[in-house]
């Protein structure tokens, strides 16, 4: 079966093998010698992928997202050995969320920003760069940085999805637009982080918003000219107009009150997987919007297809079946994480699986071809449910944890950043284990009975200032201890934790697992690691200094094997997370490209000695201590997505307690008239007002002098 793939390889070794043999014709001929084709990926070679294992040519290396290799040149035995082959500076101070693709020995890397890269996959070598210049003023709407998971490359090209809504086609050779399409409406809150894929010739593209309060959708452009092939909303919209997709007469029987004029939510800013025997498409589908269901449905539905994961027709985007995991979703518990698809024997039959371990904590097992759901066990700590209905496939809620209808906030597990989030699973087939990067992180949910929609900011619902860190250091501490991660070595059958490797902290690295016995991973720590993947037992680490949150990757150039990933501090928790994500050694941004190979010897150059901090003094107290509570939450409401937890920064983005005399005096002017929008950090006249702006201010003082007595 291989053999015969690999022989209708057009555009991967046997092109490559003829291009040779022609090349010696040529050169008796003295004609010019015609290199190959930049990015020839084709739906021939990605089917064949497992016959040239040295590239990685789709976000998941394949289009079952499995992320193993069988490349066996690093194994257990000399990963000891693996060295520092090169690195490369992206630039910029984002989180760096890239899993790179690897072609014929270029590879394509995102940054911050949605720049691409194209770089020597041997040497580092800068090939070309693009920028697509996105207006930082609408860092504003993306919620959770300027941060992107990839590319695609199919036929000579390479497609981004930018910051902004964008789609681009580059030319792979050297990075000219190609084409270039505006995916979603630019006056709405949408944001693209997601890496495209390509399924015969089509780019698909989801987006994200819900936060804000938008309506997600999936498009399918043309590969080759950008024209749109189809649109797949995942929720209805206002139902006196006509249904986009004709589910949508069905699932808007699950829906109440005026979910359109809010939003509703369930964009697809993540995961994709296909498979092309079935000819589905999956799509991993996202939070409600507003969070709180009492604000989009009156309360009640299930509200199809939130937190779910549809299946389609990758031709026609037409629905084929669909499996939700959060009915009447009011937490932001999405579906948009990483899903694998495997064949695994399941009580003595071959099943086609999906899996997936969305952000609610269970670890879901669905038969891929109809969607029935097969089992499903907590894989983190997961307080909202007590377990899922083995025979109705549907969670049995704990009774608190409808905070919008019980009126009491309720403190849960998992918090909205989720027992698994967007960072990459692997599962191998040699241990039957699918690894997942987990995480435990608690939160209070609390009904906000003030709220009115917002169509400038966030529309959540909840009351955010019931989120933020307790004041009292000794409470705040034994929350600390509370926050953590690990990675779980699942077992999809027996639906077990098989074992785990325990981190300090949360926010860890995506996984990679290879037929070497091997398991990667990077951490919040800065460390770069290698773990047995039979076992879990540690062989191997680097220091990367810097967070890593990306998935690694696997390739060969000329026989040599190279295990790469991007590494770079950042992201939703390193935004929001304040002191619990300043605290892991890795939260510092320094965005860039790692590769390592056996004996590599390139060093990275030493870290910069930490300047010397001025020390903080204190300030004249402003407001009494209602202007400071009244401050805190509308930080909390406005502020500290971007500025982290009480004023914490544990990202590259400004610590507001430490502003300078001058940015404390020009507070009004950023604040309200955006002056520093260049910088991202746009007005927010029409947010909130002057008096808003100086309980906020209040507030800040009142950080600011906690910070100058020694208190974080
Ligand atoms: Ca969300």
């Amino acid at each position: 079966m291989k053999a015969n793939l690999s022989q209708l390889v057009k555009g991967g070794a046997v092109v490559a093998a003829t291009a040779l043999l022609l090349g010696a014709c040529a050169k008796q001929e003295s004609a010019p010698v015609e290199a190959p084709k930049p990015a020839a990926v084709n739906t021939e070679r990605l089917l064949a992928a497992d016959s040239e294992p040295g590239n990685w040519m789709a976000h998941g290396r394949t289009y079952s997202e499995q992320r193993y290799s069988p490349l066996t040149q690093i194994n257990d035995d000399n990963v000891a050995d693996l060295g520092l082959a090169w690195h490369f500076d992206l630039g910029d101070t984002r989180g760096i969320e890239a899993t790179p693709i690897v072609v014929d020995g270029v590879m394509y890397v995102t940054g911050g920003w949605s720049k691409v890269f194209a770089l020597n996959a041997k040497t580092g070598a800068e090939i070309w760069r693009y920028d697509p210049q996105i207006d930082k003023a609408w860092f504003v709407n993306m919620c959770c940085d300027a941060v992107n998971r990839g590319v695609a490359a199919w036929d000579g090209k390479i497609f981004v999805g930018v910051g902004d809504g964008r789609l681009v086609a580059l030319d792979a050779a050297n990075g000219t637009v190609q084409w270039e399409v505006q995916t979603t409406p630019t006056d709405k809150p949408y944001s693209i982080t997601g890496a495209p894929r390509v399924v015969d010739g089509k780019v698909i593209i989801g987006n994200g918003g819900s936060e804000l309060g938008v309506r997600g959708y999936v498009t399918a452009y043309d590969a080759n000219t950008g024209d749109q092939v189809w649109r797949f909303y995942t929720v209805p919209g206002d139902p006196s107009k006509p249904f986009e997709n004709a589910i949508h007469a069905e699932t808007v029987k699950t829906w109440s009150g005026e979910w359109w004029t809010v939003g509703g939510g369930g964009t697809a800013w993540d995961a994709m997987a296909h498979d092309p025997e079935l000819n589905l498409l999956y799509i991993g589908v996202g939070n409600g919007a507003p969070w709180n269901r009492v604000y989009r449905s009156d309360g009640s539905g299930d509200n199809l297809f939130l937190s779910s994961i549809v299946a389609l027709r990758p031709d026609t985007g037409e629905y084929v079946w669909h499996y939700q995991t959060t009915p009447g979703e009011s937490w932001d518990y999405t579906a948009t994480q990483h899903m694998i698809l495997a064949d695994i024997e399941l009580e003595g039959r071959m099943r086609k699986l999906i899996m997936q371990a969305p952000k609610n904590g269970f670890f879901y097992v669905l038969d891929r071809e109809t969607g029935e759901f097969i089992s499903a066990e907590k894989y983190t700590m997961a307080t909202w449910a007590t377990h899922v209905d083995p025979e109705s496939g549907r969670p049995v809620e704990a009774p608190e944890a409808r905070y919008e209808e019980t009126g009491v906030p309720t403190l849960q597990f998992p918090h909205p950043l989720g027992g698994h989030n967007w960072h990459p699973m692997s599962y191998s087939p040699d241990t039957g284990l699918v690894y997942i990067p987990a995480q435990e992180i608690p939160v209070v949910y609390g009904h906000d009975s003030e709220y009115d929609y917002n169509p400038k900011g966030w529309n959540v619902g909840v009351r955010f200032e019931l989120a933020s860190a307790p004041d009292d250091p000794e409470v705040r501490a034994q929350f600390g201890q509370m926050v953590k991660g690990h990675i779980a070595a699942w077992d999809p059958v027996t639906q077990t934790e098989r074992w785990r490797v325990q981190h300090p902290n949360m926010w860890n690295g995506g996984l990679l697992s290879t037929a070497g016995n091997v398991l990667f991973q990077g951490n919040a720590e800065g460390e770069f690691v290698a773990y047995t993947a039979d076992t879990g037992e540690k062989l191997w680490s680097h220091f990367a200094q810097t967070g890593v949150v990306a998935g690694p990757v696997t390739y060969t150039v000329d026989g040599e094997q190279y295990v790469a990933v991007a590494a770079g501090w950042g992201g939703s928790f390193a935004m929001v997370g304040g002191e619990l994500a300043k605290r892991s050694r890795g939260a510092v941004s320094r965005p860039r490209v790692l590769v390592y190979k056996l004996g590599g010897e390139h060093a990275l150059p030493p870290e910069p000695t930490p300047e010397q901090m001025a020390a903080i003094t204190p300030m004249e107290p402003v407001g009494d201590e209602g202007t400071i509570v009244a401050g805190h939450k509308l930080y909390m409401a406005n502020c500290h997505m971007c500025h982290g937890d009480r004023a914490v920064s544990g990202s590259s983005v400004p610590d507001l307690r430490k502003m300078t005399a001058d940015t404390w005096e020009l507070f009004e002017p950023i604040v309200l008239g955006g002056m520093r929008h260049e910088n991202g950090m746009v007005g927010f006249a029409d947010r909130i007002s002057r008096d808003d702006a100086n309980a906020i201010y209040a507030y800040l003082v009142k950080r600011r002098n906690d910070l100058a007595a020694g208190l974080d």
